[in-house]
């Protein structure tokens, strides 16, 4: 039976494994991190659940949605309420008549990269990160950072487009077409994001779930309440993911999480109004240097490797920074290196 090797097990790659799930190839998931979800992450404290990366999936595309409910099914909750807008003042309105459901799961959007995972059927290594690739006739052999060796018919990179660079760098692959694929992915720009969360002993009542910038002319970028999520927070108490401005965050590439937690802590509560949010029980910061692409690449450009049985997923590959946008460039993968290996 044909094999396909899938690098990378945010939800580019775990959809592609799950896309090849029907089909007669065997598909094997390498993912360098602990746990599956890449950007699509979740952290647990004192009871609550947040995610702290993307705050949850969403698309209007009906193949989307009929994947996601099979995939994750009875697991997958919608985020009650609603997204309004800010300006430079702070001053918020009624904002996006955007109404698409946006889901996560009780244990975190991670829940939808594993869920895909799961029900795909493919081998998954976690732990394993994907250090050389060997370009032979029909195929690819894959050499990993603890020495394990893999020969596959096809290969699915879904990779950020920094990784998929030094991946392709280090490659043995003579090809002109790894040079160009090389030079457009390091052009794709990324948006930094430092992502701060608030937790506080008490409820905050407010007719939103989230508020967006719509300028990038205050500090704060993005501000959500995680008690907006079935079960990720307990009764009585709130916690806030604040997302500075990208901006902020080139300005200050130095900062200390000290004094990122102050923009946060002091944004937080001048948008809600509220002095008693200058003051969290606790706090968590993480630092997303390439948090989201800009723009893509050529779409020519993405089809030429398939040639070589070589497919990439991600979302920079569609040029949109949005879970939905890499689930879908996952699916389209597999269905055409499926197509490509079994020609
Ligand atoms: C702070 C933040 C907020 C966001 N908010 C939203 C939002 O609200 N809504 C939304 O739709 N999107 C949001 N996004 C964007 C969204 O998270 C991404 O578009 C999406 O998760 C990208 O998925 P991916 O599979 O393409 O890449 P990733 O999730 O980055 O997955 C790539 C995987 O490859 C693994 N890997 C890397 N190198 C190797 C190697 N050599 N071998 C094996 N594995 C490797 C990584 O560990 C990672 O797990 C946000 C992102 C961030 C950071």
């Amino acid at each position: 039976m044909a094999t396909v090797g899938i690098v990378g097990g945010g939800i580019a790659g775990t959809a592609a494994a799950y896309g090849l799930r029907d089909s007669s190839v065997d598909a094997v998931l390498f993912e360098a991190g602990e746990a599956l979800g890449g950007r699509m992450v979740t952290r647990e404290r004192d009871g609550c659940v947040y995610d702290y990366g993307a705050n949850f999936i969403k698309g209007a595309d009906d193949r989307f949605r009929t994947v996601l409910a099979e995939a994750v099914g009875e697991d997958l909750d919608t985020v009650e309420g609603t997204i309004r807008v800010f300006d430079s003042e702070g001053t918020i309105s009624a904002g996006r008549n955007d109404q698409a459901p946006k889901y996560t799961t009780r244990d975190g959007v991670r829940g939808i990269a594993a869920a895909f995972a799961r029900e795909s059927g493919a081998t998954i290594a976690t732990d394993t990160r994907v250090g050389h690739l060997d370009r032979h006739v029909g195929g690819w052999t894959l050499s990993t950072a603890g020495g394990r060796e893999e020969t596959v018919d096809g290969l699915i990179l879904a990779l950020p487009a920094s990784e998929t660079t030094s991946l392709l760098a280090d490659a043995d692959w003579g090809q002109q077409l790894r040079d160009d694929l090389m030079v457009a992915a390091e052009r794709v720009p990324y948006r930094p994001v430092d992502s701060v969360v608030c937790h506080y002993p008490f409820e905050l009542d407010r007719p939103f779930y989230a508020l967006v910038s719509e300028d990038d002319g205050h500090q704060v970028g993005w501000l959500s309440r995680e008690e907006c999520k079935p079960g990720h927070v307990p009764d009585g108490e709130s916690l806030l993911v604040v997302q500075l401005n990208p901006d902020w965050t080139r300005q200050h590439p130095n900062a200390e999480t000290e004094t990122v937690e102050t923009v946060a802590r002091e944004g937080a509560s001048d948008l809600l109004d509220d002095e008693r949010l200058l003051d969290p029980d606790w706090t968590d910061h993480a630092r997303w240097a390439s948090a989201v692409p800009n723009h893509g690449i050529d779409p020519g450009l993405v089809e030429r490797p398939l040639s070589y049985d070589l497919a990439l997923a991600g979302d920079w590959v569609a040029g949109t920074g949005r879970t939905y946008a890499a689930l879908q460039t996952g699916l389209e993968a597999a269905d055409k290196i499926e197509n490509r290996v079994l020609a």
